[in-house]
């Protein structure tokens, strides 16, 4: 039989194992705990622990937690559980925040090696040097030529509180290219010295290296591990690269939107001797994959908040976009995160001016089965062998993997197809009496979780005198393009060996909607075209169990919510107005309490190791959909979540 196949050992990854061949790949999966992962964060631990473990090597869960003020516990411990649900186990856990004395102390080398400076300038001055067609050429600051000296100084009074956040960074002196004349080529230079030019342009070209901030002064201090021992705290251009050096990183993986920065990175690690100039034989090798765009959902973690909290709009509060590439926004040297609550208090004066609005939480939290986080898909019972496989199948290559979320609904159909147990449950039943049955009829039929595949198992289920159907399959008049159950018609049912036939209907005089059918069972009922689903109720099976299904729809009107008028409120006018339908009469058959005994299903590696919860009791209801159970569910009223319909838009 062919071994199977290893998607890290072909392809891209291949290639950049091949740039680097050592034995112990060490790789690392650095989350800032500012947040809940979502499904593009899938992509990153699969990649990262996946080629890690196709290597034969090891990946570290590393918290970049340099940022105090977004950071909360929850985070940290929901970031653990996703990447053991997923079934990987790391190395080793770490945080950046452990190695803020070591860092410390790199930083203190930087600048004693002429390397970093303490700049004074504001955010506006920053811009104004750096060039370009308002402020002409680059230049650099006066603090730019200062002595190692005086700059260990004027560090260390950051360090001590002598300094306003904002009115003094560390910055790195890597390469600001004001001396056009060290890399603009001229006529009669050699062709050796146009490459070592267009070398220099490259990187004079690159705000990567305009002398990016180490070290920023931070407002709100309080850092959830280290306390109020630091008022200052290194950058993401600081730290990563070093933690990933003390770390013992081999393959520093990361999205595109980095590919920029890489020379800064490594710019840093020779700085610091962690690194040769110019090879990736000693030190971390930073290589960048494409990130995993969904469109139809939203994935900006500002913008879930939105959805999360409710939110005050108006009076031209800022659009709460994501800064997708943090990297990049610390290249204004600015604090960040002092818009938002500006943004805030510009929307509260709007409402109460009248020009504002107030907008109600449109889910009810971060895990709400509609959204993309990956607590949220748990939670709505995709498993995680499903996204993983997600990853692989759009192929882990250096472009970005833009997709849509019907196509991750078609890979866990492909997923549950034959990994599932099959059930019938009835989404919206009407009770059939069959006349022509004893009272204490029944029929226990064995069944088989799945027929192709007898390794499942079987169990038994119950047909009596009164059996459940859903009112889907049938028609209070009969029509000849119907063919389930109808007045006089007949129709087959599934895991029953005779077919039934209608003799009259009831309505509920206070609905108008039938709740009665009168119905035949037996050998001389006359075949029926199609077959129905149904449950049987029976006092000595506990049958039926009753059921809450919720069924999910998109959450948005639109499949590009990313360019709704979100500034505006837009987004609010273009929630689905049906994106939960819940069915708060459903009826299962009592197999199911064999499948909860039975979970996880499918064996998934990290749920088999105990991160399974409810949302591991997965079974596909026959006709009906895929479902899981909620994490409501109690054994007094049980909760289903419908993970994805049986075909693509069936509406149910
Ligand atoms: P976001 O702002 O979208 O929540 P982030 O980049 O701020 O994401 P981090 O916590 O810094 O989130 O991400 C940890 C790792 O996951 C990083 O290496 C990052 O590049 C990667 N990552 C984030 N989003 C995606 C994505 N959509 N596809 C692939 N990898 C991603
Ligand atoms: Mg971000
Ligand atoms: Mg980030």
């Amino acid at each position: 039989s062919a071994e199977p196949v290893d998607p890290f050992k072909m392809g891209w990854l291949k290639g950049v194992y091949n740039e680097k061949p050592v034995k112990d790949v060490q790789t690392r999966f650095p989350p800032e705990p500012n947040g809940y992962l979502h499904i593009g964060h899938a992509k990153a631990i699969t990649v990262n622990f996946g080629f890690a473990k196709s290597y034969g090597g090891k990946c570290n869960l590393r918290f970049d937690d340099t940022n105090p003020a977004k950071e909360e516990e929850q985070f940290f411990t929901s970031i653990q559980d996703m990447v053991s649900w997923l079934g990987f186990e790391p190395a080793k856990i770490t945080h950046s925040s452990d190695e803020f004395d070591q860092l410390y102390d790199l930083a203190e080398e930087l600048i004693r090696r002429g390397k970093g400076y303490v700049c004074h300038c504001s955010a506006a001055e920053v811009k104004e040097n750096r060039g370009g067609k308002e402020h002409g050429p680059r230049k650099v600051c006066g603090d730019w030529s200062k002595s190692p000296e005086k700059n260990l100084e004027e560090f260390r009074d950051m360090r001590d509180g002598k300094y306003e956040a904002g009115t003094a960074h560390l910055r790195m002196k890597q390469y600001l290219g004001t001396k056009p004349e060290e890399y603009e080529v001229k006529e009669d230079d050699t062709a050796e010295t146009k490459k070592e030019k267009a070398k220099l342009k490259s990187l004079a070209d690159n705000p990567a290296l305009w002398d990016v901030a180490a070290y920023r002064i931070k407002k709100d201090n309080y850092h959830h591990r280290t306390g109020n021992k630091w008022r200052i705290y290194p950058t993401y251009e600081f730290t990563h690269c070093l933690c990933d050096s003390f770390e013992g990183i081999t393959h520093s993986l990361c999205t595109v939107e980095f590919e920029t920065l890489r020379p800064a990175y490594n710019w840093l690690l020779e700085a610091l001797d962690h690194k040769f100039p110019g090879s990736d034989e000693k030190g971390p090798m930073q290589r960048e994959y494409g990130r995993l765009n969904v469109e139809g959902t939203i994935l900006s973690k500002r913008r879930i908040a939105m959805l999360v909290n409710g939110t005050t709009i108006g009076g031209d509060a800022p659009d709460p976009v994501d800064e997708a590439a943090d990297g990049v926004d610390e290249l204004a040297l600015a604090e960040d995160g002092d818009e938002e609550p500006e943004a805030a208090t510009t929307a509260a004066k709007a409402v109460a001016n009248g020009t504002g609005r107030k907008i109600p939480p449109v889910v009810r939290d971060w895990n709400d089965p509609r959204l993309f986080t990956l607590v949220a898909l748990r939670r709505r019972g995709v498993p995680p062998g499903a996204l993983k496989k997600f990853v692989f199948d759009l192929g882990v290559t250096k472009a970005n993997a833009n997709t849509m979320t019907h196509s991750l609904d078609a890979t866990m159909r492909g997923y549950l197809e034959r990994t599932v147990p099959r059930l019938m449950l009835v989404l919206d039943p009407i009770k059939v009496t069959f006349e022509n049955l004893p009272d204490d009829y029944i029929e226990e039929r064995e069944v088989p979780f799945d027929p192709k595949d007898a390794a499942k198992g079987s169990h038994k289920v119950p047909f009596t005198k009164t059996i459940y159907i859903d009112r889907d399959d049938f028609r209070e008049v009969d029509d000849p393009d119907f063919f389930r159950l109808s007045p006089g018609q007949s129709v087959g049912l599934l895991n029953a060996e005779h077919p039934i036939s209608c003799i009259s209907f009831s309505k509920d005089p206070a609905t108008g909607k039938v709740n009665e059918i009168k119905a035949q069972y037996g050998k001389e009922v006359k075949p029926g075209k199609a077959r129905i689903h149904w449950v049987g109720e029976s006092a000595a099976h506990k049958s039926p169990i009753k059921a809450e299904c919720r069924i999910f729809n998109p959450l948005f009107k639109t499949q590009k919510p990313n360019e709704l008028d979100w500034k505006n409120g837009g987004y609010y006018d273009n929630i689905n107005p049906d994106s939960e339908i819940i069915y708060s009469n459903a009826m299962v058959e009592c197999g199911f309490r064999e499948i909860q005994e039975r979970a996880p299903w499918p064996k998934e590696e990290g749920e088999a190791k105990g991160t399974a919860d409810k949302s591991s009791v997965r079974f596909q209801g026959l006709r009906t959909a895929f479902f899981a159970e909620d994490a409501d569910s109690t054994a007094d009223k049980v909760v289903l979540n419908r993970i994805v319909s049986l075909k693509e838009d069936t509406g149910k």
